[in-house]
């Protein structure tokens, strides 16, 4: 039986506690090689755009009405991974070890022969407090600290909790998953001779975009929180350290604080404005309305991709162009000198920035990223390269770009190919929850950074919350939005992702 076992290895990974920056560098080299991903709900959704193509994503945390696969579930479902996966991950919320059965299934792994590691992660129990501006010790208040599970959950017993103990311990109390019997604890603490007065805090959802943080005593607390419609996940913090958050609570301070900003676009493209709104402080929805997905005919696009070295110029029309286009020239070409000496054009600074990655300089790019931008320069410009008449060109695009290009150009004589790069299709799945949230608690800002992301948004027949603002990347995607009647609360200045994040910041003043 042993030698067909293949030994696959299972790196039980703290993801910690939700935003995704605060992955460990390991961890997330871990996933990025990862053939197999064993999550729930607490990972954070920008780890799954980590994983590469093709690796096996299994969830096994609670969906809304349904139940979470039982640990002994999990423990099985590991070791057949394994048997499977050269690398599973097992990503946990927060510290593996730290309440997490991280250790449980290290155990079962271990009886079963399968090797394992761990990297551990920042706990929810230090990270939390941290984001809300409460430091878990201080020289002037404490010299310990504690950490306890309230014991959520009604299978577990409630009198392994050591109530006495934990009252009459020295400095900070760091609790877990102690939000469901929340007002029974605090009353049992001070009945065991825990101050009432004691400073308290819970923290909901720490990290990420939704924290919400009420502090009270712990007398109080069990009042504050339901009046703040805080609760699981939770953590709850005690002692002195409390009232720093007054003065170091620097999370609330960020601009976008407390502003929930639905973003449209396409999962693969999403991650730099997501992460730029997080940044500040946003609460980020990630709603993609759409997917990139191959072109209708593949042959013609490789064709037209060998072919691209014979032309004068290259037009690319976005940024997902430039992707698709390399890599298919990538894997028939070794040498980026192959490409030859065609001019190159890009309708705006996105596309190319992309170009430049790969080390490409664009020859000619409008000053506004439209179509028609890129036409008007070609003329303005023409005389610089001797004119677009009789010149070849190949243009690269998305299936569902305008023909404004190809129109244009032709009428000025140049003999223009289409390379039809890749298509948009509509987003089907709603893998972080995002369009549920929509719908059942709104948000404060919807970004649109295309004309596709418009369309394919109303065609998800979503409701447009009350006084959410409206926010647009550019003149043509605010004309696509005025076609259902919509008028975008503020534009960005360039058609980039930083100017969209500047126009959303400067609607806060
Ligand atoms: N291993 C995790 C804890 C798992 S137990 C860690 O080290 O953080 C689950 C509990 O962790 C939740 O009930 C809650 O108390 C806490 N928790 C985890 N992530 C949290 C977050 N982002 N905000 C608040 N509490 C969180």
């Amino acid at each position: 039986m042993a030698a067909e076992f293949q030994h696959g290895k299972v790196y039980l990974i703290g993801a910690g506690p939700g935003d995704p920056g605060l992955m460990t560098l390991k961890g997330r080299d871990l996933i990025e090689q990862a053939d197999c991903l064993v999550y729930d709900a607490l990972a954070s959704p920008a780890m799954l755009g980590w994983l590469k193509p093709g690796c096996e994503k299994i969830y096994v945390g609670k969906r809304s009405g349904n139940h979470a696969l039982p640990q002994k579930g999990i423990n099985e479902l590991l070791v057949e991974c394994a048997r499977k996966y050269p690398c599973t991950v097992r990503l946990k919320g927060g510290d593996p070890y730290v309440f997490g059965r991280g250790g449980e299934e290290a155990l079962f792994l271990n009886e079963a022969g399968v090797p394992f590691e761990i990297v551990p992660g920042v706990t929810s129990a230090i990270a939390g407090p941290a984001y809300a501006g409460i430091p878990v010790t201080h020289r002037d208040c404490c010299s310990q600290f504690t950490v306890f599970t309230g014991h959520e959950g009604a299978h577990k017993a409630e009198s392994s909790l050591d109530i006495s103990g934990i009252a009459a311990a020295q400095g900070t109390k760091v609790m877990l998953m102690g939000m469901s019997r929340l007002r029974e604890t605090m009353q049992a603490l001070v009945q065991a001779g825990q101050g009432d007065d004691t400073p308290a805090a819970a923290i909901q959802w720490a990290t990420t975009g939704r924290q919400k943080c009420v502090t009270a005593t712990v007398g109080t607390l069990a009042d504050a929180v339901e009046q703040a419609g805080i609760a699981s996940p939770a953590v709850v913090v005690l002692g002195d350290v409390v009232n720093l958050a007054s003065c170091l609570d620097w999370r609330s301070r960020l601009p976008l604080s407390g502003q929930r900003v639905v973003v449209t676009r396409t999962r693969e493209q999403a991650s730099d404005l997501v992460s730029q709104l997080a940044a500040l402080g946003a609460d980020v929805m990630e709603l993609p309305t759409i997917r990139i997905a191959d072109p209708t005919d593949k042959r013609d696009f490789a064709e037209a991709v060998v072919d691209a070295p014979h032309y004068d110029w290259l037009i690319f029309s976005s940024p997902n162009g430039v992707k698709r286009f390399f890599q298919a020239f990538f894997a028939v070409y070794e040498d980026i000198r192959e490409i030859g000496g065609a001019r190159i054009a890009a309708v705006g600074p996105g596309t190319a920035a992309e170009l430049k990655k790969i080390g490409l300089m664009v020859d000619v790019m409008p000053a506004r990223a439209v179509a028609e931008e890129l036409v008007a320069e070609f003329d303005r410009r023409g005389d610089e390269f001797g004119g677009v008449a009789n010149v070849t060109m190949l243009w690269v695009h998305g299936e569902q770009a305008r023909r404004v290009i190809y129109d244009e150009l032709m009428k000025r004589q140049a003999i223009v190919d289409e390379c039809l790069a890749y298509s948009t299709v509509p987003e089907t799945e709603d893998a972080t929850g995002a369009q549920a949230r929509l719908r059942e608690e709104g948000a404060d800002i919807i970004t649109f950074t295309s004309s596709s992301t418009v369309r394919h948004f109303m065609a998800m027949n979503l409701p447009l919350p009350e006084n959410c603002r409206i926010a647009s990347i550019g003149p043509v995607t605010t004309a696509t939005l005025a076609e259902y009647g919509l008028k975008p609360d503020v534009e960005a200045a360039a058609h980039t992702i930083p100017s969209l994040v500047e126009a959303i910041v400067s609607m806060q003043k």
